[in-house]
């Protein structure tokens, strides 16, 4: 409290001295009546300062409720990726909605002749510096509290919230009132913002969709600085293009997101399978019925021995006997997890619903492991698990993630070739799969998904242990996702990246199909001048830099040039 308070005051002093300057100076110029605009300093000339220390004197100049800070940049320079270091010019710590549209409004009035650009940034869970940007402006999404959390009861319930806000604040907020989102990530400490960029995809989007379809109303300040309340009937293009639009159309900074009423308790269930057809042929079918469990994933287990014993310590095992017989040698398993929402006092009827359900699957026998948690523990399960590797220190090391959405039709050839060839083992991270029913998803939105009623999410999640080598080396798992996607190619299993990254435009193009002309349209229409999100790379501001030739050239001319922002753009391994 101490620092920030002192910072402010500093900022204060800092920008009265400014102010106080700049009038100094401005007045000195005859014929100047307009001395400072609505959102930035106007020089003698009107044209915007391109010299990176005007730029930056322009920025504390700016009238904001919260703050800007430039000491801290390190803070906003990498992701959970850990692969990227990418420090920003500044930090936005905004405290209202007329902060972000001011910075966005300045940034326009800046205009081609300068660098700046702008990401939103929720906790920085992003993989590949999606919400870096370098040189910029990182807006902290989190500082904007305004408005609180606030739950509508009613036939269709609803919660308002900040656009920096995470979802596990949410679920805890509307669990008072006996509520709860519908539509999940399988981690809960993402922003709203981040995942409504994205999709938000978990066991429940089989049923309700990822949480891109859950949303009734959006407040999004444009790549123009306009504040703009969008739904599915107002505003409706700018509605559908920011839900899964990666950010490049607008930041979020309110969400009405909807709601149904929460139980308590959840029965958890995996069982295991050593043929992939016969698991993939029973995930497929509680996904089409519609009484069904109320959370379907599964994951993939290859080269692990005393795994069942592992799982004994939070689940039991139906028959502990037969369970013991089970040796797994390493072979490739699948394991179906799903799940049953019930109230203690219902619990006999959720036994016989989910008794009938399991009798109609093939799985190993004595396989059959279950567990009975709260609601809340069930849907914060990653969070036990990053306080363990917090503790290990292997929170924060570089994690080579890759997310596949691959169709129905695909999946037994690439399955049989990943989990049998190409991978030799999991032990550096789990491998998520399952698959969910597009049908139940709303098209109009920005995300790109294979063109099949049916697709599987398949997630490989490793973490490169830092100064190892072999499998958990980054290179090793990087070269190893490689392989993945130049088997997705050469098979052409018509699979698209979930939270996509690509450093070309051509390739952005062939992810977008004939989506693109749409999308591109879009980004000019709402961010004209590409400040959005460039850690995406999907788009490059296109900049002009004013220089001075050599006077040794015997006139002194201006001349105007281009060059990519975004060239600056250069990975770094860590
Ligand atoms: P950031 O990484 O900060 O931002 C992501 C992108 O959105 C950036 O481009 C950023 O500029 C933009 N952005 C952020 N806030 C806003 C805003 N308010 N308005 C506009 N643009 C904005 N995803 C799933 O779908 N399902 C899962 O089960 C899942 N599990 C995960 C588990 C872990 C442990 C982790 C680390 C990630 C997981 N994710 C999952 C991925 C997650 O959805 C993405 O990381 C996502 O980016 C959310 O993270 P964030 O809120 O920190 O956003």
């Amino acid at each position: 409290m101490g620092l920030t308070s002192s910072l402010r005051f500093r900022r204060r002093n800092n920008k009265t001295f400014l102010r106080i300057f700049m009038i100094l100076v401005l007045s000195c110029i005859p014929g100047k009546t307009n001395l400072c605009s609505n959102h930035s300093v106007s020089n003698p000339t009107d044209v915007p300062p391109s010299n990176p220390s005007d730029i930056r004197s322009s920025l504390v100049s700016l009238d904001l409720e919260g703050y800007i800070s430039f000491d801290d940049v390190h803070n906003a320079a990498k992701d959970f990726g850990n692969r990227y270091q990418l420090p920003p010019l500044a930090i936005l710590h905004p405290r209202s909605v007329s902060d972000i549209s001011s910075m966005m409004k300045h940034i326009v009035h800046l205009g081609s002749t300068s660098n700046l650009t702008v990401a939103a940034r929720g906790h920085g869970h992003s993989l590949q510096g999606q919400a870096l940007a370098h040189q910029g402006v990182v807006i902290k999404m989190e500082s904007l509290r305004n408005p609180d959390i606030r739950i509508h009861k009613g036939k269709q319930p609803y919660v308002d919230v900040s656009g920096g806000e995470s979802w596990i604040n949410i679920l805890r907020e509307t669990l008072k009132y006996g509520l709860s989102p519908k539509s999940w990530t399988d981690y809960l400490h993402l922003t709203v913002g981040g995942t409504l960029s994205n999709a938000g995809i978990s066991g429940q989007a089989f049923k309700y969709g990822p949480q891109i379809n859950n949303v009734y109303q959006l407040e999004i300040v444009t790549g123009k600085g306009e504040v703009v309340t969008c739904s599915e009937k107002r505003n409706s293009e700018l509605f559908y293009s920011v839900l899964g639009g990666l950010g490049q159309f607008g930041i979020i900074t309110r969400a009405r997101i909807s709601l149904e009423p929460a139980l308590h308790m959840v029965k958890w269930i995996r069982v295991l399978y050593s043929d992939f057809s016969v698991f993939s042929r029973d995930q497929e079918h509680l996904i089409s019925k519609e009484k069904t469990f109320d959370y379907v994933e599964g994951f993939v287990i290859i080269n692990r021995t005393d795994l069942l014993n592992n799982w004994r310590s939070s689940f039991r095992p139906n028959d502990s006997t037969e369970a013991s017989k089970f040796k797994s040698d390493g072979k490739t398993l699948y394991c179906l997890e799903v799940v049953k929402y019930f109230n203690t006092e219902e619990a006999n009827s959720m036994h016989q619903e989910t008794g009938k359900l399991l009798s109609e699957l093939n799985y190993i026998p004595s396989t059959l492991f279950s567990s009975e948690v709260p609601y809340i523990e069930f849907l914060d399960r990653v969070h036990i698990a990053e306080r363990k590797l917090r503790a290990k220190g292997l929170w924060e090391v570089p994690h080579p993630w890759l997310n596949l959405l691959i169709p129905k039709s695909s999946i037994s050839k690439f399955a049989t070739e990943v989990f049998n060839n190409i991978l030799t083992s999991n032990n550096n991270g789990p491998i998520l799969i399952y698959p969910v029913n597009q049908s139940k998803w709303n098209k109009q939105t920005s995300l790109i998904t294979p063109n099949e009623d049916i697709f599987y999410l398949v997630a490989f999640l490793p973490s490169a242990v830092p100064k190892s080598s072999g499998k958990n080396d980054l290179e090793y798992l990087l070269k190893q996702n490689q392989r993945v996607m130049n088997f997705c190619k050469t098979a052409r299993l018509h699979v698209k990246q979930y939270l996509p990254h690509y450093e070309t435009q051509q390739e952005w193009k062939s992810h977008f199909g004939k989506r693109w002309e749409t999308f591109s349209q879009r980004k000019h229409a709402y961010d004209p001048l590409t400040i959005l999100a460039p850690g995406q790379k999907i788009f490059q501001k296109t900049t002009t830099t004013q220089f001075q030739l050599s006077k040794s050239k015997s006139k002194a001319v201006l001349k105007g040039t281009t060059r990519r922002a975004s060239v600056l753009l250069k990975p770094r391994t860590v």
